[in-house]
């Protein structure tokens, strides 16, 4: 089925584009890798009469290290952030992240931004922003604003943006010495979106405890999980394997996931004990490495 017809927009700045999404109000939306608008536009579930495409905006494709932190353009591909370069190579989190998602034509369109904006709930890069206490920069009609990981996805699908409103880019804290981090996540096929992904980052101090832990969980509930009643166990413990997975049983009583066709509640909140686990255990392996190294 054809989309509804609309009028496009390619605008060459931000600016630009903000003026048009502000001039057209909630008739217009933002296109970026449209890997998720177009099959929403073609299925006609989104009917925008307005299509203003952010990919010749060459500010949103920025990377620059920002202080401890590396801000990324909105439209820096998932295939950018898979293969690292330049200053991305200080954010490894995301070159382990961006590869389970979808398949390659997926990631050679698909943005930083558009999965951030849409807001999946079993998306891997909301989790990753989460886990990573990121901050999500944002321009519109009224300003600029920064708006924390933690603030930003509302619901399913749902986040803080206002009308008008566009995800500049994103502010990734780079992690110190002692740390390490793991993605680990469980799909039907590869390539699939996760079942429940976990994103784990744990830092050790130099006498070999956790210093910190932090855990995000996709496909356990509306938006990306905090698992805060496992990372306030693990703050202070000895990272061994036996610690790691008696925090991880905490993990199925924080979350609660809804069953649908592809996995029923209980085995959600199976999937985020063990792959809360695992993904502990093998960020912690990486942080007392680093330590040793
Ligand atoms: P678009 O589709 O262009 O836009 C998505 C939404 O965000 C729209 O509402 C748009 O208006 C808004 N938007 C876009 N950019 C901005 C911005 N800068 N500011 C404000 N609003 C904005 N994703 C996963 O996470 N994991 C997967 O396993 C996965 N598998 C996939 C498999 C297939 C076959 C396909 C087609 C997609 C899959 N995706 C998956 C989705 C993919 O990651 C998309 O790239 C992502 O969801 C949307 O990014 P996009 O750049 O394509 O955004």
């Amino acid at each position: 089925m054809p989309a509804v017809p609309f009028e496009y927009h390619a605008p060459a700045t931000l600016d630009e584009a903000i003026a048009l999404l502000a001039r057209h109000g909630e008739q217009a939306r933002p296109l970026a890798g449209g890997q998720s608008l177009v099959p929403l536009l073609t299925l006609r579930l989104a009917r925008p009469e307005v299509l203003v495409d952010l990919n010749e905006i060459e500010e949103l494709r920025a990377v620059r290290r920002d202080g401890d932190g590396v801000i990324v353009g909105a439209m820096v591909r998932h295939r950018a952030l898979e293969r690292g370069a330049g200053a991305l190579a200080a954010c490894p989190l995301l070159q382990e992240a961006a590869p389970l998602i979808g398949n390659v034509r997926v990631r050679s369109l698909g943005t930083l931004g558009g999965s951030l904006a849409h807001a999946d709930p079993a998306a891997e890069l909301p989790a990753v922003a989460r886990a990573l206490d990121a901050t999500l920069m944002l321009k519109g009609p009224g300003g600029d604003r920064a708006v924390p990981a933690s603030e930003f996805f509302v619901g399913a699908l749902t986040t803080a943006l206002r009308p008008g409103e566009l995800i500049v880019g994103v502010r990734f804290p780079v992690l110190g010495p002692g740390s390490g981090h793991a993605v680990i996540e469980f799909t039907r096929r590869g390539g699939d979106f996760a079942i429940i992904a976990a994103v784990a980052v744990v830092e050790v101090e130099p006498a070999g405890l956790i210093a910190r832990a932090r855990v995000a969980l996709a496909g356990a509930g509306a938006t990306p999980v905090r698992l805060s009643h496992t990372e306030a166990t693990l703050a202070g413990a000895s990272p061994e394997a036996s610690v790691l997975r008696r925090a991880a049983e905490e993990a199925a009583g924080e979350v609660h996931p809804e069953g649908d066709a592809h996995a029923s509640a209980a085995y959600r909140r199976h999937l985020a004990r063990v792959l809360t686990a695992r993904a502990l255990e093998q960020a912690a392996r990486v942080a007392l490495q680093s330590r040793t190294a």
